[in-house]
């Protein structure tokens, strides 16, 4: 147990979770995820940080979901975020606050943000003050909301070339521009997009790999077109390596695109 553990859980919960009024006094911590070993180091982080694991359940779309009724954890984890909704309020599921309903919102407050209301989502401070910590938050935060993307595009001459990022999504304004500046203070250069934080030169996707990465074993999900299922730290070795020969890439790519013609025919 210790302050290392609940900011880690933080990352978790801000990227793919949240914290949910459960009555009129408890909260509800919850996290949901496709991938399994995203899933058992969310477990092991929750463990070290309460000592409990909460309870899994599996969804019909394979979402794997778990849930932990903890009033204590919850208020240890707004001592980091104010909230744990990352969306603006009124898209769907529309805030509970706007439903007249208990929820962080209602308790902490919310920031209007060019005319549009967002819960008072934050990075923790904690990462700002240490670069250790700062890169374990990042490989969570990237490894659940956020990724590697390589496909081929061609140019003007009809040659095939290779556009790789790694990317974060991110839709809250005041956590996109925290998280541009975290990743400003570990020496990348982020380029900030609407919804996207993405590291798109040769030497900051090599840094990534080298400083941060995905969690071990998460794989690429099925937004993906090509690469949904491979591993998310294969495909960064493999764009690291494309850099030196990008034809084996580029190969491997188009065999996945024509595998994946024939199985769609
Ligand atoms: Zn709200």
């Amino acid at each position: 147990m210790g302050i290392r553990q609940d900011v880690l859980l933080a990352g978790f919960l801000l990227s793919d979770g949240g914290i949910t009024a459960r009555g009129k006094e408890s909260w509800t911590i919850y996290f949901r995820n496709k991938d399994k070993s995203v899933i058992e180091e969310f477990q092991k982080t929750l463990i070290e940080a309460c000592g409990k694991r909460g309870y899994i359940t599996k969804r019909s779309d394979e979402t794997l979901f778990i849930r932990l009724h903890s009033t204590k954890l919850a208020n240890r984890l707004f001592s980091f975020s104010k909230s744990y909704r990352t969306k603006a309020c009124n898209t769907f599921p529309v805030c509970r606050h706007l439903r007249g309903k208990r929820s962080s919102c209602k308790i902490y407050g919310t920031q209007k943000i060019d005319g549009i209301e967002y819960p008072k989502a934050e990075i923790p401070k904690q990462v700002f003050k240490n670069k250790k910590l700062a890169r374990e938050f990042l490989k969570i935060y990237a490894s659940c909301d956020g990724g590697i993307s390589v496909v081929p595009a061609r140019n003007k001459r009809g040659s095939l070339f290779l556009v790789r990022k790694v990317l974060i999504s991110v839709k809250h304004p005041i956590m996109s521009e925290q998280l541009t500046k975290l990743l400003l203070n570990l020496g990348f250069s982020p380029v900030r997009y609407k919804d996207q934080i993405r590291l798109i030169k040769r030497e900051d996707i090599q840094k990534f790999k080298e400083e941060i990465g995905f969690i071990k074993d998460a794989k690429v999900s099925n937004n993906s077109k090509y690469l949904s299922g491979y591993e998310k730290n294969k495909i960064l070795d493999m764009v690291i390596d494309s850099y030196r020969n990008p034809q084996e890439l580029l190969n491997f790519l188009l065999k996945i695109r024509f595998s994946n013609r024939l199985s769609r025919d």
